[in-house]
């Protein structure tokens, strides 16, 4: 088992540091071109893989061409247009109105701020943080997701479940300038070494300062139960 720095803030430099030696390159794996595609990459990218998303979107991109062609598609034929997706009958409704309301209240453009993206359909904190991020440059908070909130819990940086709590952690011990960042390193790591299933603890960088490391650990923090 490895032991946690001092103090949460420090562990947190510390993780940020070690892992943004190991994955330098280190950025957001959704594809796209505009505000518009990034926002629609992100909505469908809930409960989906990034990859499958990028597969599915090289085609809708090209078939559709801002918001006004979203939100006047049918139902129908957008469903059918995302039908390898996850819950796509649930996101093509998402889309269009959204689609719907860029139109009619923001002239056509993605809005900018945190309030009127997440009063977009199926805008959540997560992915307005995202857009915000990738297309407007501004970063309000922590993009949480299910990598961020696993390792966050296993590597001791903060106990909470739900993630707009563990956000609001996170944002009180991740340096600010680390914000936008931190997310993408944690889904890197997340995805090479600290899987959800199977980590594999004897080939991490963070072993010795993690609380739940495999070798001695006999907890798993992120879930709370025994390896
Ligand atoms: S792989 Fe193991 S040691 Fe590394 S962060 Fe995950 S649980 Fe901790």
């Amino acid at each position: 088992m490895g032991t946690s720095l001092e103090s949460r803030a420090e562990q947190a430099e510390e993780i940020v540091d070690r892992l943004e030696d190991t994955y330098p390159d280190s950025t957001i794996s959704l594809r796209y071109s505009s505000r518009l595609e990034l926002l629609i990459a992100v909505i469908l990218s809930a409960q989906c893989t990034d990859e499958r998303v990028n597969e599915e979107t090289k085609d809708l991109f090209k078939t559709y061409d801002g918001p006004e062609e979203y939100a006047n598609a049918s139902q129908e034929e957008l469903a059918e247009a995302l039908n390898s997706i996850t819950y796509y009958n649930n996101k093509a409704k998402y889309i269009r109105s959204a689609c719907e309301t860029i139109v009619e209240e923001h002239d056509g453009e993605v809005p900018d701020t945190m309030d009127e993206l997440t009063e977009l359909s199926g805008v959540g904190r997560k992915t307005a943080n995202v857009v915000l991020q990738h297309g407007h440059d501004v970063v309000e908070g922590i993009v949480v997701d299910t990598h961020v909130q696993r390792l966050s819990r296993r590597l001791g940086l903060t106990e909470a479940e739900r993630p707009e709590r563990i956000e609001a952690e996170l944002m009180e011990i991740v340096p600010e300038v680390h914000w936008q960042q931190f997310t993408h390193l944690c889904i890197d790591h997340g995805r090479a070494v600290c899987t959800a299933r199977s980590p594999d603890c004897s080939d991490c960088v963070l072993a010795d300062i993690c609380p739940s490391e495999r070798g001695d650990s006999e907890i798993d923090l992120a879930s709370g139960n025994s390896w």
